[in-house]
């Protein structure tokens, strides 16, 4: 099992694809007493899993999803 985050809003909300078998499943973690519960799901593939969390977020807490605002996806252990 490997999970992939990106950071997002100045690192206030996680972006997580995790690998399950053969398919992703994807969460958002929000900021501290944020509570509008973005939806979960699966995805077949790590590029359609992240791109699926970052849309996910931008649903949830629309930003500007930039470099300056944002990081880059990074494998954890
Ligand atoms: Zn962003």
């Amino acid at each position: 099992m490997s999970t992939w985050r990106r950071f997002h809003l100045n690192d206030t909300i996680k972006a997580l694809a995790t690998s399950e078998n053969s398919r992703f499943f994807v969460r958002v973690v929000e900021p501290p007493d944020e509570h509008r519960h973005p939806r979960e799901c699966y995805r077949w593939n790590l590029p359609d899993a992240q791109e699926t969390a970052d849309k996910i977020v931008q649903g949830y807490y629309p930003h500007d999803c930039s470099d300056e605002n944002c990081g880059a996806w990074n494998k954890l252990d």
